[in-house]
């Protein structure tokens, strides 16, 4: 979990809620706000503080249970640095030279540094330490559970079995959350719905959704009005149809709006109750996270240990 900025419905539905299922359904799993890797982008101190504040919150709120999972900052487990150091030594360059999420991000005007380059072998490291043996992740990330098992298998040829190799799973099903114009949301074309925050910018983002030029009671095809595609994420299958029915009867689209605003607030009010009682609790906040770190820091020390052995870092000499 990325502590970069406010999150949004595409975040809610495309990564948080899919990947919440797999609490206390895996043997044991692991979610960490990834504030290392944020470090790439996030150079603000101030900025970064509130980011991690607010990932926690954010996950808490929308149902992230420290008692099924295991919820922690990365840079609160000092092993995940250690690893990645070890583990860059059986890097190939080329394997780096060829993620694509490097490019793409230069592209977008990220600082060119090595942190950046060297992201995947962090990641790695991310994965390895666990034991994982499944990484969910989005399409857009394959590439690096792929290079992590790349990178694990390389260490155990080098060095003897030491890392699981984690298999990646794919989330096929999950739906591309469409923005206010109608392209897919994302921070970077400023069409978001945030989650969370002043109910007046929530509002305001429905409201200016972008709709074609039909007239109050003409008929509507709700599949590609971008209203209803929001809507619809938040309603059970059956209230779906009944709106879809609305719309081909024809709903005027300042009505439709309206309506979806209405949902939305319902929807996330038990969310949004949930987020202030806890951000009026700090001392919970940053107990859950000790608590948490030291869970992993549990899991990850015997993991850094077997690498130590493996490598000759720790043991003793002949
Ligand atoms: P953004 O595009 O706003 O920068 P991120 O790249 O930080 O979003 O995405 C974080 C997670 O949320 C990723 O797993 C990504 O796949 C998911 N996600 C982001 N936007 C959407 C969307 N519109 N629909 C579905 N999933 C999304």
């Amino acid at each position: 979990m990325q502590p970069s900025g406010q999150l949004h419905l595409g975040n809610y539905f495309g990564s948080m809620h899919p990947n919440m299922e797999w609490m206390g359904k895996a043997e044991s799993s692991f979610y960490f706000i990834v504030d290392l890797h944020a470090l790439t982008t996030v150079q603000n101190p101030d900025d970064l503080r509130r980011f991690r504040r607010d990932a926690l919150l954010d996950y808490l709120a929308c149902g992230l249970d420290p008692e099924k999972a295991t919820v922690f900052f990365q840079s609160d487990v000092p092993e995940h640095c250690e690893l990645a150091w070890i583990l860059s030594t059986v890097t190939p360059m080329g394997l780096l030279e060829r993620a694509v999420s490097y490019k793409e991000k230069v592209e977008k005007g990220i600082a060119a540094t090595v942190g950046l380059f060297t992201y995947p072998v962090l990641m790695a490291a991310d994965i390895l330490l666990y034991d994982t043996t499944v990484v969910p992740v989005g399409k857009d990330q394959k590439q690096h559970v792929e290079m992590t098992r790349d990178i694990a298998m390389k260490f155990n040829h080098t060095f003897g079995e030491t890392f699981v190799i984690p298999e990646p799973q794919i989330q096929e099903a999950v739906a591309v959350v469409p923005g206010t114009d109608g392209q897919k949301m994302s921070k970077s074309y400023g069409n978001t719905i945030p989650l969370f925050g002043a109910e007046k910018a929530i509002e305001k983002a429905i409201m200016g959704i972008v709709t074609d030029s039909k007239g109050p009671s003409d008929p509507k095809d709700p599949e590609t009005c971008t209203i209803y595609r929001i809507h619809k994420l938040l309603l059970p299958p059956k209230e779906a149809e009944t709106l879809a029915e609305e719309y081909r009867a024809g709903i005027p689209y300042g009505e439709a709006k309206k309506r979806l605003a209405q949902t939305y607030k319902d929807f996330f009010a038990p969310m949004r109750a949930k987020r202030e009682t806890l951000l009026a609790k700090p001392s919970l906040l940053d107990d859950i996270a000790a608590q948490g770190a030291a869970k992993a820091r549990a899991v990850a020390s015997r993991t850094m240990e077997r690498a130590r052995e493996a490598t000759g870092l720790s043991g003793k000499a002949k």
